[in-house]
Protein backbone atom coordinates (compact mmCIF):
# COMPACT_ATOMS: atom_id res chain seq x y z
CA UNK A 1 0.00 0.00 0.00
CA UNK A 2 1.48 3.06 -0.91
CA UNK A 3 -0.47 6.50 -0.06
CA UNK A 4 0.05 9.85 -0.95
CA UNK A 5 -3.54 10.88 -1.84
CA UNK A 6 -6.06 10.75 0.59
CA UNK A 7 -8.14 7.88 -0.54
CA UNK A 8 -6.31 5.29 -1.47
CA UNK A 9 -7.06 1.75 -3.73
CA UNK A 10 -5.06 -1.08 -3.03
CA UNK A 11 -4.33 -2.72 -5.81
CA UNK A 12 -4.02 -6.57 -5.93
CA UNK A 13 -2.04 -7.20 -9.02
CA UNK A 14 1.14 -5.53 -7.51
CA UNK A 15 0.88 -8.22 -5.26
CA UNK A 16 3.68 -10.86 -5.77
CA UNK A 17 2.49 -14.25 -6.21
CA UNK A 18 3.45 -17.03 -3.24
CA UNK A 19 6.70 -18.46 -5.16
CA UNK A 20 7.85 -15.14 -5.59
CA UNK A 21 6.69 -13.79 -2.54
CA UNK A 22 8.95 -16.83 -0.70
CA UNK A 23 11.70 -16.35 -2.92
CA UNK A 24 11.95 -12.64 -2.17
CA UNK A 25 12.20 -13.27 2.28
CA UNK A 26 15.08 -11.70 3.39
CA UNK A 27 18.10 -14.21 4.17
CA UNK A 28 17.25 -14.48 7.45
CA UNK A 29 14.23 -14.85 7.47
CA UNK A 30 14.07 -17.43 4.91
CA UNK A 31 16.69 -19.68 6.68
CA UNK A 32 14.54 -19.32 9.47
CA UNK A 33 11.82 -20.79 8.17
CA UNK A 34 13.94 -23.39 6.20
CA UNK A 35 14.73 -24.61 9.77
CA UNK A 36 11.87 -24.57 11.47
CA UNK A 37 9.15 -25.16 8.67
CA UNK A 38 6.55 -26.71 10.60
CA UNK A 39 6.66 -30.93 9.24
CA UNK A 40 4.09 -32.01 6.76
CA UNK A 41 2.56 -34.47 9.38
CA UNK A 42 2.16 -31.85 12.42
CA UNK A 43 0.84 -29.14 10.09
CA UNK A 44 -1.63 -32.36 9.02
CA UNK A 45 -2.83 -32.55 12.32
CA UNK A 46 -3.35 -28.79 13.57
CA UNK A 47 -5.45 -26.36 13.63
CA UNK A 48 -5.47 -23.55 11.92
CA UNK A 49 -7.44 -19.60 11.98
CA UNK A 50 -7.26 -17.32 9.37
CA UNK A 51 -5.46 -14.72 11.46
CA UNK A 52 -7.60 -11.75 10.25
CA UNK A 53 -11.45 -13.39 11.41
CA UNK A 54 -10.14 -16.05 13.21
CA UNK A 55 -12.53 -18.63 11.59
CA UNK A 56 -11.09 -21.92 11.53
CA UNK A 57 -9.99 -23.41 8.05
CA UNK A 58 -8.96 -26.36 6.01
CA UNK A 59 -5.78 -25.26 5.27
CA UNK A 60 -5.26 -28.87 3.68
CA UNK A 61 -7.20 -27.52 0.89
CA UNK A 62 -4.93 -25.41 -1.09
CA UNK A 63 -5.75 -22.34 -1.83
CA UNK A 64 -8.40 -21.98 1.00
CA UNK A 65 -6.34 -19.74 2.92
CA UNK A 66 -3.94 -16.94 1.13
CA UNK A 67 -1.50 -14.91 2.05
CA UNK A 68 -2.18 -11.37 3.38
CA UNK A 69 -1.22 -9.39 0.69
CA UNK A 70 1.14 -6.86 3.30
CA UNK A 71 1.73 -9.15 6.19
CA UNK A 72 2.95 -12.57 4.54
CA UNK A 73 0.37 -14.09 6.88
CA UNK A 74 -2.34 -16.70 6.09
CA UNK A 75 -5.74 -15.53 6.00
CA UNK A 76 -9.23 -16.74 4.43
CA UNK A 77 -10.22 -15.45 0.82
CA UNK A 78 -13.43 -13.88 2.38
CA UNK A 79 -10.46 -11.45 4.58
CA UNK A 80 -8.57 -11.05 1.51
CA UNK A 81 -11.48 -10.23 -0.93
CA UNK A 82 -12.32 -7.52 2.21
CA UNK A 83 -9.09 -6.33 2.51
CA UNK A 84 -9.44 -5.20 -1.40
CA UNK A 85 -12.98 -3.50 -1.24
CA UNK A 86 -13.34 -0.06 -1.06
CA UNK A 87 -10.80 2.44 -0.58
CA UNK A 88 -8.60 3.25 2.13
CA UNK A 89 -9.02 6.27 3.55
CA UNK A 90 -6.81 8.21 5.67
CA UNK A 91 -6.91 10.48 8.98
CA UNK A 92 -5.37 13.51 9.18
CA UNK A 93 -2.13 12.49 10.24
CA UNK A 94 -2.25 10.50 7.12
CA UNK A 95 -2.82 6.98 8.42
CA UNK A 96 -4.90 4.49 7.21
CA UNK A 97 -8.45 4.35 9.63
CA UNK A 98 -8.65 0.59 8.70
CA UNK A 99 -6.44 -2.22 10.21
CA UNK A 100 -3.70 -3.01 7.85
CA UNK A 101 -4.07 -6.66 9.40
CA UNK A 102 -8.37 -7.66 9.24
CA UNK A 103 -9.14 -4.13 6.92
CA UNK A 104 -12.08 -3.13 9.72
CA UNK A 105 -12.03 -0.14 11.70
CA UNK A 106 -11.79 -0.13 15.62
CA UNK A 107 -9.11 0.43 18.24
CA UNK A 108 -6.24 1.32 16.07
CA UNK A 109 -2.80 1.60 16.62
CA UNK A 110 -1.01 3.72 14.30
CA UNK A 111 2.94 2.84 13.25
CA UNK A 112 5.20 5.74 14.59
CA UNK A 113 7.16 5.68 11.27
CA UNK A 114 6.71 8.56 9.37
CA UNK A 115 6.31 7.17 6.03
CA UNK A 116 4.16 3.96 6.72
CA UNK A 117 0.42 4.87 6.79
CA UNK A 118 -0.18 1.50 8.31
CA UNK A 119 -2.62 1.26 11.53
CA UNK A 120 -3.47 -1.98 13.73
CA UNK A 121 -6.39 -2.84 15.05
CA UNK A 122 -5.88 -3.82 19.09
CA UNK A 123 -8.37 -7.08 18.18
CA UNK A 124 -6.17 -8.37 15.25
CA UNK A 125 -2.97 -7.80 17.66
CA UNK A 126 -4.20 -9.41 20.80
CA UNK A 127 -5.96 -11.83 18.91
CA UNK A 128 -2.65 -13.30 17.01
CA UNK A 129 0.00 -11.89 19.43
CA UNK A 130 -1.41 -12.04 22.46
CA UNK A 131 -2.02 -9.44 25.72
CA UNK A 132 1.56 -9.03 26.19
CA UNK A 133 2.28 -8.04 22.77
CA UNK A 134 -0.98 -5.22 23.14
CA UNK A 135 1.04 -4.00 26.24
CA UNK A 136 4.27 -3.36 24.49
CA UNK A 137 2.70 -1.36 21.85
CA UNK A 138 0.85 0.07 24.17
CA UNK A 139 3.64 1.12 26.65
CA UNK A 140 6.13 1.71 23.56
CA UNK A 141 6.68 5.79 22.07
CA UNK A 142 7.82 4.32 18.96
CA UNK A 143 6.16 1.15 17.20
CA UNK A 144 6.63 0.14 13.76
CA UNK A 145 4.49 -1.66 12.27
CA UNK A 146 4.04 -5.48 11.32
CA UNK A 147 4.83 -4.23 7.65
CA UNK A 148 7.86 -2.23 8.61
CA UNK A 149 8.80 -4.91 10.99
CA UNK A 150 7.65 -8.09 9.59
CA UNK A 151 9.91 -10.04 12.21
CA UNK A 152 6.64 -9.17 14.64
CA UNK A 153 4.80 -11.44 12.69
CA UNK A 154 7.54 -14.27 12.31
CA UNK A 155 5.81 -17.08 13.63
CA UNK A 156 2.96 -16.05 11.79
CA UNK A 157 4.83 -15.95 8.15
CA UNK A 158 6.70 -19.15 8.90
CA UNK A 159 2.93 -20.81 9.44
CA UNK A 160 2.05 -19.10 5.35
CA UNK A 161 5.22 -20.67 4.55
CA UNK A 162 4.87 -23.84 6.14
CA UNK A 163 1.23 -24.02 4.48
CA UNK A 164 3.12 -23.31 1.22
CA UNK A 165 5.29 -26.36 1.14
CA UNK A 166 2.33 -28.73 2.47
CA UNK A 167 0.60 -27.85 -0.76
CA UNK A 168 3.94 -28.32 -2.70
CA UNK A 169 4.22 -31.53 -1.08
CA UNK A 170 0.43 -32.89 -1.86
CA UNK A 171 1.26 -31.55 -5.51
CA UNK A 172 4.03 -33.89 -5.67
CA UNK A 173 2.33 -36.60 -4.04
CA UNK A 174 -0.63 -36.32 -6.69
CA UNK A 175 1.66 -35.76 -9.40
CA UNK A 176 4.08 -39.20 -8.53
CA UNK A 177 0.97 -40.63 -8.18
CA UNK A 178 -0.45 -39.94 -11.68
CA UNK A 179 2.98 -40.36 -13.01
CA UNK A 180 3.78 -43.80 -11.45
CA UNK A 181 -0.17 -44.85 -12.63
CA UNK A 182 1.09 -43.76 -16.78
CA UNK A 183 4.20 -45.26 -16.26
CA UNK A 184 2.33 -48.34 -15.23
CA UNK A 185 -0.29 -47.98 -17.82
CA UNK A 186 2.26 -47.75 -20.69
CA UNK A 187 4.22 -50.63 -19.25
CA UNK A 188 0.91 -52.62 -19.49
CA UNK A 189 0.68 -52.06 -23.10
CA UNK A 190 4.17 -53.49 -23.70
CA UNK A 191 4.32 -56.47 -25.54
CA UNK A 192 8.40 -57.00 -25.03
CA UNK A 193 9.65 -60.45 -23.92
CA UNK A 194 9.90 -59.57 -20.36
CA UNK A 195 7.10 -57.89 -20.10
CA UNK A 196 5.06 -60.88 -21.44
CA UNK A 197 7.14 -63.32 -19.07
CA UNK A 198 6.74 -61.30 -16.07
CA UNK A 199 2.56 -60.80 -16.88
CA UNK A 200 2.47 -64.23 -17.34
CA UNK A 201 4.47 -65.47 -14.52
CA UNK A 202 2.69 -62.93 -12.35
CA UNK A 203 -0.40 -64.66 -13.31
CA UNK A 204 1.31 -68.06 -12.15
CA UNK A 205 1.72 -66.75 -8.98
CA UNK A 206 -1.68 -65.76 -8.27
CA UNK A 207 -2.91 -69.65 -9.06
CA UNK A 208 -0.25 -70.67 -6.61
CA UNK A 209 -1.16 -68.22 -4.21
CA UNK A 210 -4.97 -68.86 -4.27
CA UNK A 211 -4.82 -72.76 -4.66
CA UNK A 212 -2.10 -72.82 -1.18
CA UNK A 213 -4.55 -70.17 0.21
CA UNK A 214 -7.94 -71.85 -0.06
CA UNK A 215 -6.51 -75.12 0.67
CA UNK A 216 -4.56 -73.70 3.63
CA UNK A 217 -7.68 -71.99 4.87
CA UNK A 218 -9.55 -75.52 4.22
CA UNK A 219 -7.43 -77.36 5.94
CA UNK A 220 -7.46 -75.05 9.06
CA UNK A 221 -10.91 -75.35 9.36
CA UNK A 222 -11.52 -78.90 8.82
CA UNK A 223 -12.25 -80.63 12.41
CA UNK A 224 -10.94 -83.87 11.52
CA UNK A 225 -7.13 -83.13 10.85
CA UNK A 226 -6.26 -85.43 13.13
CA UNK A 227 -7.71 -88.00 10.99
CA UNK A 228 -5.27 -90.65 9.55
CA UNK A 229 -7.69 -90.62 6.30
CA UNK A 230 -8.60 -87.60 6.23
CA UNK A 231 -5.15 -86.18 6.10
CA UNK A 232 -3.77 -89.23 3.27
CA UNK A 233 -6.86 -87.60 1.35
CA UNK A 234 -5.54 -84.06 2.03
CA UNK A 235 -2.27 -85.15 1.51
CA UNK A 236 -3.27 -86.57 -2.34
CA UNK A 237 -4.47 -83.39 -2.96
CA UNK A 238 -1.28 -81.03 -2.06
CA UNK A 239 0.76 -83.87 -4.37
CA UNK A 240 -1.90 -82.58 -7.53
CA UNK A 241 -0.74 -79.34 -6.40
CA UNK A 242 2.70 -79.61 -6.80
CA UNK A 243 2.10 -81.66 -10.09
CA UNK A 244 0.22 -78.85 -11.57
CA UNK A 245 2.68 -76.48 -10.23
CA UNK A 246 5.25 -78.19 -11.79
CA UNK A 247 3.36 -78.49 -15.34
CA UNK A 248 2.46 -74.75 -14.87
CA UNK A 249 6.16 -73.90 -14.39
CA UNK A 250 7.67 -75.95 -17.33
CA UNK A 251 4.55 -73.91 -19.51
CA UNK A 252 6.24 -70.71 -17.89
CA UNK A 253 9.63 -71.60 -18.72
CA UNK A 254 8.58 -72.84 -22.49
CA UNK A 255 6.65 -70.12 -23.30
CA UNK A 256 9.60 -67.60 -21.50
CA UNK A 257 12.14 -68.75 -23.69
CA UNK A 258 9.63 -68.47 -27.12
CA UNK A 259 8.96 -65.03 -25.78
CA UNK A 260 12.61 -64.15 -25.79
CA UNK A 261 12.73 -65.64 -29.00
CA UNK A 262 9.97 -63.66 -30.50
CA UNK A 263 11.11 -60.70 -29.23
CA UNK A 264 14.81 -61.00 -30.10
CA UNK A 265 15.21 -63.10 -33.39
CA UNK A 266 15.69 -67.14 -32.65
CA UNK A 267 19.13 -68.43 -31.10
CA UNK A 268 20.10 -71.29 -29.77
CA UNK A 269 23.06 -70.42 -28.22
CA UNK A 270 20.69 -67.95 -26.57
CA UNK A 271 18.10 -70.61 -25.44
CA UNK A 272 20.90 -72.83 -24.18
CA UNK A 273 22.23 -70.09 -22.11
CA UNK A 274 19.04 -69.60 -20.46
CA UNK A 275 18.13 -72.99 -20.04
CA UNK A 276 21.09 -73.10 -18.80
CA UNK A 277 20.56 -70.74 -16.11
CA UNK A 278 17.47 -72.15 -15.75
CA UNK A 279 18.77 -75.39 -14.50
CA UNK A 280 21.75 -73.94 -12.64
CA UNK A 281 20.18 -74.45 -8.91
CA UNK A 282 23.09 -74.50 -7.09
CA UNK A 283 23.58 -70.72 -8.75
CA UNK A 284 20.50 -69.72 -6.60
CA UNK A 285 20.82 -71.54 -3.53
CA UNK A 286 20.40 -68.67 -1.01
CA UNK A 287 17.44 -69.72 0.64
CA UNK A 288 16.07 -72.96 2.15
CA UNK A 289 13.01 -74.19 3.48
CA UNK A 290 14.04 -73.96 6.96
CA UNK A 291 15.84 -71.04 6.82
CA UNK A 292 13.07 -69.16 5.05
CA UNK A 293 11.32 -66.40 7.25
CA UNK A 294 8.42 -65.06 5.95
CA UNK A 295 8.30 -60.98 6.70
CA UNK A 296 5.10 -60.08 5.58
CA UNK A 297 5.14 -59.86 1.53
CA UNK A 298 8.23 -58.80 0.62
CA UNK A 299 10.34 -61.97 0.24
CA UNK A 300 12.96 -62.21 -2.50
CA UNK A 301 14.02 -65.08 -4.57
CA UNK A 302 14.50 -68.38 -2.28
CA UNK A 303 14.60 -71.54 -3.41
CA UNK A 304 12.96 -74.36 -1.27
CA UNK A 305 14.85 -76.94 -0.39
CA UNK A 306 12.96 -80.34 0.38
CA UNK A 307 13.84 -82.43 3.31
CA UNK A 308 15.18 -85.69 0.95
CA UNK A 309 16.96 -83.96 -1.71
CA UNK A 310 14.68 -83.08 -4.62
CA UNK A 311 15.68 -80.14 -6.93
CA UNK A 312 13.13 -77.88 -7.55
CA UNK A 313 10.46 -79.53 -5.87
CA UNK A 314 8.98 -77.41 -3.60
CA UNK A 315 7.97 -79.96 -0.95
CA UNK A 316 6.48 -77.59 1.30
CA UNK A 317 5.40 -79.52 4.43
CA UNK A 318 2.21 -78.70 6.57
CA UNK A 319 3.49 -75.83 8.48
CA UNK A 320 4.74 -73.76 5.22
CA UNK A 321 2.66 -74.76 2.61
CA UNK A 322 0.59 -71.33 3.14
CA UNK A 323 3.41 -69.53 2.84
CA UNK A 324 2.49 -68.09 -1.40
CA UNK A 325 6.22 -66.41 -1.78
CA UNK A 326 8.04 -69.52 -1.42
CA UNK A 327 5.75 -71.50 -3.95
CA UNK A 328 6.22 -68.25 -6.69
CA UNK A 329 9.55 -69.21 -7.82
CA UNK A 330 9.08 -72.76 -8.76
CA UNK A 331 5.64 -73.46 -8.68
CA UNK A 332 3.02 -72.30 -11.15
CA UNK A 333 0.46 -74.60 -13.21
CA UNK A 334 -2.43 -74.26 -14.81
CA UNK A 335 -4.20 -74.99 -11.33
CA UNK A 336 -7.02 -73.59 -13.08
CA UNK A 337 -7.91 -76.56 -14.88
CA UNK A 338 -7.69 -78.84 -12.43
CA UNK A 339 -8.22 -77.60 -9.10
CA UNK A 340 -12.03 -76.24 -8.56
CA UNK A 341 -10.67 -74.14 -5.33
CA UNK A 342 -8.99 -71.22 -7.06
CA UNK A 343 -10.73 -68.86 -9.48
CA UNK A 344 -8.11 -67.93 -12.08
CA UNK A 345 -8.36 -70.63 -15.33
CA UNK A 346 -6.57 -71.11 -18.38
CA UNK A 347 -2.84 -69.75 -19.66
CA UNK A 348 -4.06 -67.53 -22.20
CA UNK A 349 -2.81 -64.51 -22.83
CA UNK A 350 -5.93 -62.28 -22.22
CA UNK A 351 -6.63 -63.48 -18.78
CA UNK A 352 -3.12 -62.22 -18.02
CA UNK A 353 -4.22 -59.00 -18.20
CA UNK A 354 -7.21 -59.78 -16.30
CA UNK A 355 -4.91 -61.15 -13.51
CA UNK A 356 -2.26 -58.17 -13.73
CA UNK A 357 -4.81 -56.04 -11.41
CA UNK A 358 -4.88 -58.40 -8.70
CA UNK A 359 -1.90 -59.68 -8.34
CA UNK A 360 0.85 -58.43 -6.11
CA UNK A 361 3.76 -57.71 -8.05
CA UNK A 362 6.96 -59.11 -5.95
CA UNK A 363 9.14 -59.25 -8.80
CA UNK A 364 8.60 -56.39 -10.72
CA UNK A 365 12.41 -55.61 -11.38
ZN1 LIG B 1 -10.82 -14.51 7.56
ZN1 LIG C 1 -7.57 -5.82 12.63
ZN1 LIG D 1 4.65 0.73 9.38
Amino acid sequence: MSGDSDDCLVVETKILPDKKWAESLEKEELEYFTKNQIPFEELEDRVVRCTACFKQGNHKQKGFFVRHPGLGVPICKDCKKFYFEGSWRKDDEGKFEYCGWCAQGGDLFCCTNDNCPNAFCLKCVKRNLGRTAVSKIEDSEEWKCFECEPNQLREQRLLFFSILAFWTKVDEKVKKKVEAKKAKEKAKNRSDCLTKTYQLASQCNLISKNFVTKNAENWAKNPNFSDKKVKEQSAEDFSKYLALSQKNLNQLKQRFLESVDEDLGASKKRSEKLTEIIEDLDSISNGHLEAIVVKKEKVKFQVLQNSSDEESTPKANGKKSKVPEEVQVSDTDELASSSEDEKDSDFDSDNIEKEEKSENKQQKK
